[in-house]
């Protein structure tokens, strides 16, 4: 999953955004309203958490300009001011949901997994997918069988997209896009490579290969 992440606090940006990268979120961080008006229509991001007190453009303008751009992507809204007149315009401007500052970042990390969740249409709560379940906590997979595997930080990020979009083909470069961040070294033939090691830890029959196209995951009905 790769978020943006735009909060023009010099202490609380990149804390958020090393939090959000170890919990294995792809995240981008823009601490202007300009650019990050900019990014969220051109980069494919699964969540955007958008601070309002930014420099350049507010956050509700810029989700305002968004969604009148019908550019849909999951938006939670962060900001110091909890007055219920912020929080209505903020779903009024299209929010999926509101976090007032001060918080805790595990606090953050339950709602993007919320919001992530009902945006793919799966129901809350742990994630489990023809027979796999996975940790996201631990970043572990449960087999069907019971055993527990445990991934590496790009195994579990590949992983979580794929279970996210079952039935789904997806290319290399749409799984390149969510798995890694903007200024990360975005090779797709890697991606191939990261498929065999899930295909060697969960068995050959759950990630099936499109020749020239991409992969699909889940068992073929
Ligand atoms: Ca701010």
């Amino acid at each position: 999953m790769r978020l943006l992440l735009v909060e023009d606090d010099p202490t609380l940006g990149p804390k958020l955004q090393t939090a959000l990268n170890k919990a294995g979120y792809a995240t981008d961080l823009s601490v202007d309203g300009i650019d990050a008006e900019a990014m969220g229509d051109i980069e494919p991001y699964d969540l955007i958490v958008l601070d309002l007190g930014l420099p350049g453009q507010s956050g509700l303008t810029i989700l305002q300009k968004w969604r009148s751009r019908d550019n849909a992507t999951p938006v939670i809204i962060l900001t110091a001011r909890d007055g219920w007149e912020d929080k209505v315009s903020g779903f009024k401007a299209g929010a999926d949901d509101y976090l007032a500052k001060p918080f805790q970042i595990e606090e953050l990390l339950v709602r993007i997994n919320a919001v992530l969740r009902r945006s793919a249409g799966l129901k809350p709560g742990e994630l489990a997918v023809e027979g796999l379940s996975l940790d996201e906590q631990d970043q572990r997979v449960r087999l069907p069988s019971g055993e527990k595997l445990s991934l590496t930080g790009t195994e579990f990020k590949l992983l979580r997209y794929l279970m996210l979009n079952p039935g789904r083909l997806l290319s290399k470069s749409t799984l390149t896009e969510h798995v890694y961040q903007f200024d990360s070294d975005k090779d797709s033939n890697v991606i191939e490579v990261y498929i065999n090691r899930l295909r060697q830890k969960l068995g050959p029959d759950l990630i099936h290969t499109r020749r020239g196209q991409g992969y699909i995951f889940g068992r073929e009905h």
